[in-house]
């Protein structure tokens, strides 16, 4: 769901301060989220601006953590073999071209899919697992 604008909210209010910044600026510069506990719609508390840069600083200053997401995700994607996963595979294990994939397509990247299925039921059934 998308919330309001602010102007739709806040009709009277033309202008706010920043609590990061201390700049005084025009309402469309500041986020809205909806406050749970009180059923209203509130301001964020800094100015876009202030968020994107704070969100930058986040990842700056948890660079382990955000490099733990990215490699859960990445970990996501090969267990699911997706199509950016499985072209890397034929690029670099099989040594195909992007003209060579891109002409074969579908069939290819379907044929490489099952064979990594394969291998992996295989490595599984050798490791003892089902
Ligand atoms: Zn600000």
């Amino acid at each position: 769901m998308k919330n309001p604008s602010p102007e739709e909210l806040f009709p009277h209010i033309k202008e706010r301060l920043c609590k990061k910044c201390d700049a005084v600026l025009p309402v469309s510069n500041f986020g809205v989220f909806f406050h749970k506990k009180s059923g209203l719609y509130c301001f964020a508390g800094m100015c876009k601006g202030c968020a994107v840069k704070k969100s930058k600083e986040y990842a700056e200053n948890n660079k382990e953590r955000v490099a733990q997401n990215h490699k859960a995700h990445r970990k996501r994607s090969v267990e699911q073999l997706r199509d950016w996963y499985v072209v890397g595979q034929l690029k670099n294990r099989n040594g195909f071209t992007d003209e060579q994939i891109a002409e074969m397509g579908e069939d290819l990247l379907e044929t490489k899919r099952t064979l990594l299925k394969i291998h992996r039921k295989l490595k599984n059934l050798k490791n003892g697992e089902k």
